[in-house]
């Protein structure tokens, strides 16, 4: 008898001979190691299942896939009857162009990170953005809508933020890259649902002297600057509202030097730990039709991070 740890990485090989018994469910990545995604949902499946039987056989597991790969695994974990998956770097813009059925708020971001069994295949959907907008309000009692937003990048998880923005009727949106051709893209593809909400766009590279915020701006930062300690700000301090409220996509390390800075100069500022929560508890609440409470879920996320700190 085989048996399924949800705390190992399994590989695209070992599901040539798999026979979870249960429902199975998984993340997806490249590299996966570091995802506590398992940890969160299958504590948020206990509590699902002690509620209701129908769920005790849920099962959350991670799986290492190369990008490459990932077109002839989707069918595999299909055959296999994988009910939901989550996918996380960098795979949700190569899964966009796989899935044929995708829910209207993933079209506009051209990424999905959550999918769902149908009939004939996966349904596609991006909840990053409700994971933020969610993690806004909890962390820094602050709001998408009607807010003046600046986001700090221009990859993946900024476009995501730059729709959710939109998308919830924020005040005006800027923009702030280092290359210029991926932030010129990201303007271009916003252009659309800018217009019709008539909300006024900006983009600045990070350099750029006349870049200027006013003082209750939002900042998102969606770079990958902070990750590491020794990593350089975003933007140059001196360009930092006096009472900016920042929200940092980063979660571990749980204080960036960015945030660091705001903190210092008397402004609030929380990391996207939240984000990864309710990302994560919409994906669960798509798949088991269920609200999920999001204490568990944030509970084992904390233990999961510390534990590997
Ligand atoms: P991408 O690789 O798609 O984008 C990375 C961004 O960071 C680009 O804008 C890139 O700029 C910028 N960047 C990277 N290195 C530098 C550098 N040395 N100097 C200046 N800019 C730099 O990544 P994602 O968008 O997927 O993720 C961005 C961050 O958001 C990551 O830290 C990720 O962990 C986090 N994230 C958090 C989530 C959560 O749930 N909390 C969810 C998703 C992401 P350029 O275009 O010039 O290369």
């Amino acid at each position: 008898m085989v048996s399924y740890d949800s705390e190992v990485t399994y590989q695209l090989r070992d599901l040539n001979d798999w026979r979870f018994p249960g429902t199975s469910l998984a993340v997806l990545g490249f590299p996966v190691r570091h995802s506590i995604s398992p940890a969160m949902h299958n504590a948020a499946i206990a509590d699902l299942a002690a509620k209701d039987s129908q769920f005790s056989e849920w099962r959350y597991f991670r799986f290492e896939v190369e990008p490459e790969k990932l077109p002839q695994a989707l069918p595999q974990f299909f055959e296999k009857g994988f009910f939901g998956l989550n996918l996380t770097v960098p795979h949700k813009e190569i899964a966009f162009g796989l899935i044929t059925s995708i829910d209207s708020a993933a079209v506009e971001i051209g990424a999905v990170n959550t999918l769902k069994r149908g009939p004939d295949g996966y349904y596609g959907y991006n909840t990053d953005g409700y994971g933020l907008s969610k993690g806004i309000e909890e962390d820094l009692s602050a709001s998408l809508a009607g807010s003046d937003i600046a986001i700090l990048g221009a990859g993946g998880a900024a476009r995501a933020a730059a729709v959710q923005a939109l998308q919830s009727d924020c005040q005006s949106l800027c923009i702030v890259n280092r290359s210029a051709d991926r932030l010129e893209n990201l303007l271009g593809s916003l252009q659309p649902i800018a217009r019709e909400k008539c909300i006024p766009v900006k983009g600045f590279s990070a350099q750029d002297t006349s870049l200027e915020f006013a003082d209750h701006t939002l900042i998102i930062n969606a770079t990958s600057l902070g990750l590491n300690s020794s990593d350089p700000l975003p933007i140059p301090e001196d360009r930092l509202p006096q009472t900016a409220a920042l929200y940092d996509m980063i979660y571990n390390p749980r204080t960036t030097k960015l945030m660091k800075t705001v903190s210092d100069r008397g402004g609030r500022s929380a990391n996207g730990l939240s984000m990864l929560v309710y990302q994560g508890l919409r994906a669960l609440e798509i798949w088991s039709d269920r609200k999920i409470d999001p204490r568990n879920m944030k509970q084992a996320a904390s233990s999961a991070l510390a534990s590997k700190a």
